[in-house]
């Protein structure tokens, strides 16, 4: 069955990321759609308690359209490494907690070193997944997944970007994320994969 088709013209954005906001507001601009987010309506983060981003997404989504009647639209994401059984993937933020907030190099040196201590080979195979859902107040709800494959660096290189972006090498590419300007990142993302399945699915 082909995806529903957006016909309103308000969604809100199931996120307290500026970033993320900022991003989804541009992607909406030649659609018509006045974007919204979740902190302007001061709406409670739900604890994200299913093992797939999917899951984690649909929960976010769904609280959001309950609490304000309005169609919504969710984004979880993360990296899963190959020889470490696909982890962190839904847990990648977890790896970087801290009683003083999110340690991202503490996670990423964590990866590195769960990978020599069994002895990974090269190269690491890794990839950043994002899933992004869309609901609608009568349940109903569109799932939309992106994926960019890569390989895992050490040392870690670049000061661009955020989270594991200094680790992460994109396929066909000799610089990390982190090393990359952001339109160039943003055209061969996870998240703009992920985006151009929405857009093609339920707005073209
Ligand atoms: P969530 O989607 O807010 O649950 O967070 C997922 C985690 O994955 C974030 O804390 C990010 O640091 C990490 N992550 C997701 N996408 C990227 C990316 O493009 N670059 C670096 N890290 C990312």
């Amino acid at each position: 069955m082909s995806p529903r088709k957006f016909t309103g013209d308000r969604i809100l954005i199931a996120t307290h990321n500026a970033g993320k906001l900022d991003e989804m507001r541009q992607l909406f601009a030649p659609h018509g759609v006045t974007v919204v987010g979740a902190a302007e309506l001061d709406l409670a983060e739900p604890e994200e308690t299913e093992t797939t981003f999917a899951g984690n997404a649909r929960i976010k989504a769904h609280a959001a359209v309950k609490a304000t009647g309005l169609p919504a639209l969710s984004d979880d994401s993360g990296i899963e490494v190959e020889a470490l059984d696909n982890a962190p993937g839904v847990y990648t933020a977890d790896w970087a907690e801290t009683p003083d907030g999110r340690d991202f190099l503490m996670a990423m040196t964590k990866t590195h070193t769960l990978l020599e201590d069994k002895e990974a080979p090269h190269p690491r195979k890794a990839r950043f997944c994002a899933t992004l859902v869309l609901a609608w107040p009568d349940g109903h709800d569109e799932v939309f997944e992106g994926r960019v494959n890569g390989t895992l660096v050490w040392p870690l290189r670049g000061a661009l970007g955020h989270g594991y972006d200094p680790m992460f090498q994109p396929d066909g590419h000799d610089v990390t994320f982190a090393e990359m300007e952001a339109d160039q990142k943003n055209a061969i993302s996870h998240r703009a994969d992920a985006f151009a399945k929405l857009i093609a699915g339920c707005f073209d």
